[in-house]
């Protein structure tokens, strides 16, 4: 299978090449040329078939010509290998945990996918392979432990100084072995742009052999279709109509949702759920798509003001934004209405919503009065709320629990680079080492 460009101005290329890239020459996003079905057999039979297995199944027709089957079987093993329980709330309201893995939040899916396509095609290199990321927070962790102890491969992780909180800058700066992490006196864009720069560069091209990891990979895209699937296998009441409302900042997470529901998945339609950065929102209820900077909010992965993915939706809805309103309702919440979710979901069910996933209750319950009283609703859960104690604690006047291997590794030492934004201090620390 090949992949195209959403530009639509460079050839189309296969599942490596599109990896290695990341973005498509034209400036574009790839997408796969078909979007294979599943058969009918299958959706018979998911409730009985291992997690791995349907991943297995639903990757199969999208990497086949490019990784051999056993191998694509081992990395599945490797990535979804913590539970992703869903949680219900009520009989018409269940939480999908995509908080299980080893940075409590779903991003690890995505990252942890990818690390293993990149280490497989690092594999048939000889150089040393150099993967850079810059992170504003939770992506490069989540690459990071992808890649912990990976053979011939590096990681360089690139954050903003004091500007991640302490419990990022923990899981960044712990790991240790393989990965390095670098504390930039800028923001997350100065970290951005020294990434880019250095792609660029023909002394550290001759060195060493550099790959980036940003989110708009299409290895990351993949993966996130699975819990779909899982989330299906797992409702016990099949016949009921589902609605997954997703909380969405780059719409990555949706996405893969629409391309699950290509695929055959019954999924009868979602909920773009964001905060006050709500561009794609407005789309969908009939104003013009337009990105503007972002504004800072306590779901502050959501916070997003020209989100990616939006081009591989228009494309999944052939740029007619009517079929796209069929599929997908949108609303956006204040952080002071994501605050009170949390404190009335605690309150009815004792059970402890982060920020992000406040954000996508409070939509649920509003389409699910306006228009789907008879439909099942599933919440997609994407982080641990001890992610976000501080706003937890805002809410609830009590932190929440925090998961063991989460102490673990606010308990070790911080170990940093600090480095200026310029570029001739990163380049010299690349070629030293
Ligand atoms: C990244 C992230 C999101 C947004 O996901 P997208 O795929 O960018 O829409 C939501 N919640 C959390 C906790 C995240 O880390």
């Amino acid at each position: 299978m090949l992949f195209y460009s959403t530009n639509k101005q460079s050839s189309p290329v296969s599942f490596s090449q599109a990896v290695l890239t990341g973005l498509a020459e034209d400036g574009g996003l790839f997408m796969p040329e078909t979007i294979p079905s599943l058969s009918r057999s299958f959706f018979q039979e998911i409730d009985k078939m291992p997690w791995p297995e349907i991943a297995f199944q639903a990757s199969q027709a999208f990497l086949e010509e490019e990784i051999p089957l056993p191998e694509l079987r081992r990395m599945i093993t490797e990535v979804v290998n913590f539970p992703v329980p869903l949680h219900e709330l009520s009989p018409q309201t269940h939480i999908l945990e995509l908080f299980h893995g080893p940075t409590l939040a779903f991003k690890d899916f995505g990252a942890r996918f990818m690390a293993q396509v990149l280490s497989f095609l690092a594999q048939k290199r000889e150089q040393k392979t150099v993967i850079l990321v810059a992170t504003s927070g939770d992506t490069g962790s989540a690459v990071a432990q992808g890649f912990l102890n990976v053979p011939s491969i590096e990681v360089i992780l690139l954050y903003p100084q004091g500007k991640v909180s302490r419990i990022q800058e923990q899981q960044l700066t712990t790991i240790g072995e393989n990965i390095t992490a670098l504390e930039i006196k800028g923001t997350f864009d100065d970290c951005q742009s020294l990434v880019k720069k250095a792609f660029t560069d023909i002394d550290l091209k001759r060195k060493m052999q550099l790959t980036s990891a940003n989110s708009i990979n299409i290895a990351r895209l993949i993966p996130q279709s699975f819990y779909y699937f899982f989330a299906y296998a797992s409702l016990s009441d099949k016949n009921t109509p589902v609605v997954f409302s997703v909380p969405s900042g780059n719409f990555g997470n949706l996405t893969a949702g629409l391309i699950a529901q290509k695929m055959g998945l019954p999924i009868s339609h979602f909920i773009a759920a964001t905060n006050r950065n709500s561009v794609v929102v407005e789309y969908l209820q009939g104003q013009e798509f337009t990105p503007r900077t972002s504004e800072k909010t306590l779901s502050n992965a959501m916070d997003v003001g020209n989100p990616s993915n939006f081009t591989r939706m228009l494309e999944l809805f052939g740029h007619s934004r009517s079929q796209m309103q069929e599929k997908i309702n949108g609303a956006s919440f204040s952080d002071e209405e994501t605050l009170a979710e949390i404190q009335e979901i605690h309150q009815k069910h004792n059970y402890i919503l982060d920020p992000h996933t406040a954000v996508a209750s409070l939509a649920w319950k509003k389409y699910q009065k306006e228009i789907f009283p008879d439909h099942q609703g599933v919440v997609l859960s994407t982080a641990h709320p001890a992610k976000f104690c501080e706003t937890v604690q805002q809410a609830l006047g009590q932190e929440p629990e925090i998961p063991e291997r989460l102490q673990k590794c606010l308990e070790r030492e911080k170990k940093t680079t600090v480095l200026s934004k310029e570029f001739a201090e990163f380049k010299e620390f690349c070629l030293g080492r």
